[in-house]
């Protein structure tokens, strides 16, 4: 039997497509796993939401969400998604919606218009007497105004009522399940029937997208492999409340690298808490890091750089390695447009004669630089085979160069747009 390297394949859902205007992202069925991000400035501040969702959008995010929380940011989503349409970023934009969703949709008809989806928590719409009613609400004017809806159940505000009839119903088997799997259950019921529910409303099954959320690595393995076995929704992955740092960045790949690969999920979203000051578009990148790391998309070059030990006393080799990550990260933004297929292109930076020729060799384009006590000069492979050799202080100069000048001869300008 041969030893397989790639992803199970996909489970079956069915596809919904995002829109603003002609600009269309096909989320489910054989499409590519689409990057989501949500913003964290005040939407009320619309020039600054604006401008956000466009650094989002130019790091790589297909879908944006803005939260929609008050009459003042109802008002500014028109405003928001007009700036947008006047800097051409056509990126369709989710408002996430809890307690007043039906309200702001209600008065603010242009909100509503200039939304291509709308987040819907089932457990936030409202008391146990009104909920139904305010529920049914936003399902119609999802329908009215054409738009897909999200239903996104989250473990921090599941649906209480139907946790407590769960529950009762749990108490009254012979053998009740336990709490953590009745739990499970509940946020599966909690989505499934909010959707079947939403499709009696009148709204269509391929405008709607599933989530159930929850903040454990293992928690959400679990949710997500039982329900997608129990429907053909697409499902929108993420852990919530990943964290900060390298802890939100571990446990959302931990998580959702062990759905991806067992072919769960249509859409990704990594929820990290950044640093004061932080780049908001880090969640972009590690969405793509994710995908490109298991090979189901490809995003930017990539950089294969050995981790260092003793042989590599000098900081050489880091800061060439960083450069060239950089170099390539900035160059995407041009070659994008030009070469197509350059994502795919692979780099070795490595820092010594162990390792470094075998897996320079390996990559499209491979630099070994000298360890400690070996001779000064850093032998380049071009497809497998060594093409020259670079010494002195300009390394990383002319090692660019070369770069840039294999992606001009190996991929084929992209076709310009008529
Ligand atoms: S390639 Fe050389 S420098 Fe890099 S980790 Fe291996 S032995 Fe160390």
């Amino acid at each position: 039997m041969l030893i397989s390297n790639k992803p199970y394949p996909r489970k079956n859902t069915h596809q919904v497509d995002v829109n603003w205007k002609s600009h269309v992202v096909s989320i489910g069925g054989s499409n590519p796993v689409v990057v989501q991000s949500m913003t964290n400035t005040d939407t009320a501040d619309a020039l600054n939401t604006a401008l956000q969702i466009k650094e989002l959008y130019l790091a790589g995010s297909e879908i944006v969400r803005i939260t929609v929380n008050n009459e003042e940011s109802a008002a500014a989503v028109p405003y928001i998604r007009e700036q947008l349409d006047k800097m051409r970023i056509p990126v369709p934009l989710v408002g996430d919606f809890h307690y007043n969703g039906h309200l702001l949709l209600t008065k603010f008809p242009d909100c509503a218009e200039a939304l291509s989806k709308y987040r819907i928590n089932p457990g936030n719409v409202g008391s146990a007497r009104s909920r139904d009613d305010n529920f049914a609400q936003m399902i119609e004017l999802a329908a009215r105004y054409n738009k897909v809806v999200r239903i996104g159940v989250n473990w921090g505000s599941l649906d209480q009522s139907l946790l407590a009839r769960m529950m009762d119903e749990n108490a009254a088997r012979i053998e009740p399940l336990p709490p953590e799997q009745l739990m499970y259950e509940a946020l599966i019921e909690s989505a499934l029937s909010s959707a079947h529910k939403a499709v009696e409303l009148g709204l269509p099954a391929n405008k709607i997208i599933l989530s159930c959320k929850v903040s454990q690595v293992q928690d959400l393995i679990a949710v997500y492999r039982a329900i997608s076995q129990r429907t053909e929704f697409p499902l929108h992955l993420g852990l919530t409340e990943a964290g900060m740092g390298s802890k939100g960045i571990v446990a959302s790949t931990a998580a959702l690298s062990v759905l991806l690969q067992e072919g769960i999920g249509d859409t990704i979203r990594v929820s990290l808490t950044p640093e004061p000051g932080g780049d908001r578009t880090r969640e972009v990148l590690v969405s793509q890091e994710i995908l490109q790391s298991l090979g189901l998309r490809a995003f930017t070059p990539q950089v294969i750089a050995c981790p260092g030990c003793g042989r590599t006393t000098s900081t050489v080799f880091q800061s060439l390695a960083d450069n060239i990550q950089t170099y390539l990260r900035e160059q995407m933004k041009v070659w994008r447009g030009q070469y197509h297929g350059v994502e795919e292109l692979k780099v070795a930076v490595m820092g010594c004669v162990v390792n470094g020729p075998g897996e320079s060799k390996h990559a499209d384009i491979g630099i070994s630089l000298p360890g400690t006590g070996e001779a000064p000069s850093a032998p380049v492979f071009l497809d497998g085979k060594k093409a020259c050799t670079l010494k002195g202080e300009r390394i990383a100069e002319e090692f660019q160069a070369i770069v840039q000048q294999y992606v001009e001869e190996r991929y084929k300008p992209t076709a310009k747009q008529g």
